[in-house]
């Protein structure tokens, strides 16, 4: 098995940050920012930290306790727009990202130091300090080998000059100076139950026996456990990204001059690429049919589609039609395509105010009993 190497990327007090990269001239000044709702401390800088300023503070205390601290009113929409350049920052040096707020990110590194020619602490140094440069935002990285840990080195990395590493010949003494309760997922009431039973560090956790550990923590303690001593469980969960278009083509069997050859062909590629947009959930507003030819010479018909679907019975008049358009009697084809255009998803979809009604059941069974006239009895079936 490959050992994992799991970094967390988490940006030091996030919101303060993001208003000094928009003003510099807040950088080394103790800043705070405020909840637009009821004007509490949300965010502090080190500065502000190191003043007494405590998290949750209300602003008509704060400004009374630390005058010399400057106050900023929330702007997510400013902190949301530079959340996104850091994970697309994050993104470029690898898909294997992770975004799990808008501060945090796990990134699979593994893998990256041939790509790098760097080790990980190299790595994880040069994308801190790119995001820096780029972005002005600072950065803590903690890498492991899970997720568990991960957080935990990112925790300590904040603390000891920006990157921290637990490998396997120091984890038992960092589960040893670790408070069970500082461990991510362990609530205060899984934290009192633990303390119950005299845990108290992750150490006394994994000490404990698998047997003792399922019967009193069932399930999640038992990965806890695993995740705790290096066995990773957790993987990168990246985000789907759902596609805008989806293609089927493929070369036919043989060349052929023969339209109800090529007409097949494209019916059984809407039926795929269909079936594939019904599964990511999308629906086309139009549709691209390909044809070409033996000398590789490309065809193209765009059609607008009166209605938004997924639905191969809805898109297969249109793209005969389209093909009928292209198609040349004389020429020898050697493929056949299509692909779906503009797919839109869920709340996207306009409603039939701006769309005109589907197409009739009546002319859809019309369509279907032409077709399996001509090629057979169950050609098309209709999608779920
Ligand atoms: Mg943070």
């Amino acid at each position: 098995m490959t050992k994992n190497y799991i970094a967390l990327i988490d940006c030091d007090c996030f919101f303060v940050s993001a208003e000094r990269a928009l003003n510099p001239d807040l950088i080394g000044k103790p800043v705070a920012v405020l909840s637009n709702n009821d004007g509490c401390v949300i965010s502090r800088s080190k500065e502000a930290k190191a003043l007494g300023l405590k998290m949750g503070e209300p602003y008509f205390m704060a400004k009374h306790n630390h005058a010399n601290i400057i106050y900023a009113r929330a702007n997510h929409e400013l902190y949301q727009k530079i959340s996104d350049k850091v994970m697309n920052k994050l993104k470029s040096y690898t898909d294997e990202v992770e975004v799990c707020s808008i501060d945090e990110a796990y990134m699979l590194l593994t893998g990256l130091k041939r790509l790098y020619k760097k080790n990980y602490i190299e790595i994880a140094k040069m994308i801190r300090e790119e995001i820096w440069k780029e972005l002005k935002i600072p950065v803590s990285i903690g890498i492991s080998s899970t997720k568990t840990l991960a957080k935990l080195a990112s925790d300590k990395a904040k603390k000891s000059g920006g990157i921290f590493v637990i490998g396997e010949a120091k984890r038992k003494k960092i589960l040893a100076q670790t408070l069970i309760s500082d461990i991510s997922g362990i609530g205060n009431k899984l934290g009192i139950k633990m303390r119950e039973e005299c845990i108290f560090t992750a150490l006394d956790f994994v000490s404990r026996p698998e047997h003792w550990i399922k019967i009193k923590f069932h399930k999640n303690g038992i990965d806890l456990k695993n995740e705790l001593n290096g066995i990773s469980l957790f993987g990168i969960k990246k985000e789907h990204k759902r596609p805008i278009s989806i293609q089927q083509t493929s070369a036919l069997k043989e060349f052929t001059k023969d339209i109800e050859i090529l007409e097949k062909a494209l019916i059984g590629h809407i039926r795929k690429a269909s079936k594939k947009a019904r599964l990511e959930g999308g629906k086309a507003s139009s549709i691209e049919v390909m044809l070409r030819n033996k000398e590789f010479m490309v065809f193209c018909e765009k059609v607008k589609l009166n209605v938004v679907t997924n639905q191969e019975i809805e898109i297969i008049p249109f793209a005969l039609k389209a093909l009928k358009k292209i198609y040349k009697p004389q020429m020898i084809w050697r493929s056949v395509g299509i692909t779906l255009t503009n797919l839109v998803y869920g709340d996207y979809i306009q409603d039939d105010l701006f769309i005109k009604p589907k197409v009739s059941n009546e002319k859809l069974g019309k369509v279907l009993d032409v077709l399996e006239d001509k090629f057979g009895k169950g050609i098309i079936k209709i999608g779920k």
